[in-house]
């Protein structure tokens, strides 16, 4: 039953549906207002009640927040090609993401007050309201306004990778207490493995070991909180414990590709497709990842989502995209994995919500990641018994595949609001 806008007991901007709602205290039967003249949630209720009902075992989410995403548009329009804020905006929402935090590794890379607001400007492109990460590259310094940090320690695209550890130290001690995610891949250990015969070998969990150390002495050293991104390997976990045993603040990224797929799925035919930083690793890294995710040992599932053409992999680009199958991979997660719809919550909604709230702007009300009065009325509804194959040619992404295409997933989004108005 479809009740209209306005219906009795709603004013003419509201809707509700009604549901079994994934709240932090639990699984609960209830309806959610939204309205879309505020953009946020007008009022939670226990029961069934009016409006659009979604039965059992449909799960109602609050909107999915991505913490890693390439949308690969700036100022340069050089990328345009693979990816803009259009079309990220619509793979998102296809898959059920609806706040996004944008990488900075462009052409033209927001490392300044200036070149931020420039990027800022373009980001306004955007469907869906997103935060934008500032760079650190070598000589860079803090901004004025707040914003999180992202920093390379090892080769990537554009001009902000150190070229030593000297180098990320010498740097890092001017951001004093800011927030700063890291890609972790220490640039010597690459540089000692280059002649190695496969991307893998070329880029070892010692790579990533050793980068993680580095990160957690910057922690300490000069009191960041720092996030370590797309999180590969099960040895580096240890260090992140210790260190927060120590009271620092690491938190930790997983992405799809390292807790779906591992090295021993490589087959000639898709090494490249699945050539990512870092690369894949052992099912027994992957195993452990996964654990850590289920454990909230890592905090965020961030999709890395990195639109490169299947032209440009096929040259040898690293990364691949994920953001129209987010929504269906958490049904993965549940199906295959037993993840609760709790820890879904927590890794893919109230972790990164929180994360995001000291950058958000007005319009987010009291924030995003949960289904509470006043905060933004973003809501995915998850299907979690309907069975989804992705297809290359139906992906909203301009680069125009998945890595998961002909897989089956167990089940699918099958409805998203964003602020308070229906969007798929
Ligand atoms: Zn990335």
């Amino acid at each position: 039953m479809k009740i209209p806008p306005g219906a009795p007991g709603l004013k003419m901007t509201e809707t509700a549906i009604s549901g079994l709602l994934v709240l932090p205290g639990g699984i609960t039967a209830g309806s959610v207002v939204l309205d879309s003249q505020s953009g946020l949630i007008a009022a939670v209720r226990p029961g069934a009640s009016e409006g659009e009902r979604f039965p059992d075992p449909c799960l109602i989410f609050p909107g999915f927040i991505d913490l890693h995403v390439h949308a690969r548009e700036d100022v340069s329009g050089a990328e345009t090609h693979k990816e803009c804020y259009a079309t990220a905006g619509r793979a998102a929402l296809a898959g059920g993401v609806t706040h996004y935090a944008d990488m900075p590794n462009n052409p033209v890379p927001p490392v300044d007050e200036a070149s931020y607001a420039a990027k800022l400007e373009i980001a306004r492109r955007s469907p869906l309201p997103i935060t934008l990460y500032a760079g650190i590259g070598p000589g860079t310094r803090p901004l004025k306004r707040r914003v999180p940090y992202k920093a390379y320690l090892g080769p990537s695209v554009g001009p902000l990778y150190f070229r030593s550890n000297a180098e990320v130290e010498e740097t890092l001690a001017h951001y004093r207490g800011e927030n700063v995610s890291f890609h972790c891949e220490d640039p010597e250990v690459l540089e000692n493995r280059r002649g190695a015969a496969s991307h893998e070998e070329r880029r070892p969990p010692e790579a990533e070991i050793s980068a993680t150390a580095l990160a957690i002495k910057m922690a300490e050293r000069h009191d960041l909180a720092v996030k370590l991104c797309h999180y590969s390997t099960g040895a580096g976990l240890e260090l992140v414990r210790r260190a927060r045993r120590q009271g620092l603040r690491v938190a930790l990224e997983a992405a799809p590709h390292h807790l779906f797929f591992d090295t021993s799925m490589l087959r000639p035919d898709n090494t490249r497709l699945l050539q990512m930083n870092p690369p894949l690793r052992s099912p027994r890294d992957r195993r452990a990842l996964i654990e850590a995710l289920r454990q909230g040992e890592v905090e965020h599932l961030a999709s890395d989502h990195a639109p490169h053409t299947l032209a440009e992999k096929e040259k040898g680009m690293s990364g691949v995209p994920h953001l129209d199958t987010y929504g269906a991979f958490l049904t993965w997660l549940m199906e295959a994995e037993g993840f609760t719809p709790l820890q879904i919550l927590r890794c893919a909604c109230e972790n990164p919500g929180r994360f995001l709230r000291p950058y958000l702007p007005a319009a987010c009300g009291q924030g995003i990641g949960r289904i509470e009065t006043g905060t933004r009325g973003d809501i995915c509804v998850l299907d979690p018994r309907a069975p989804f194959t992705p297809r290359n040619e139906d992906m909203q992404t301009r680069c125009g595949w998945t890595p998961f295409a002909g897989m089956r997933f167990p089940g699918r989004v099958k409805a998203v609001w964003l602020g308070g108005a229906r969007k798929v």
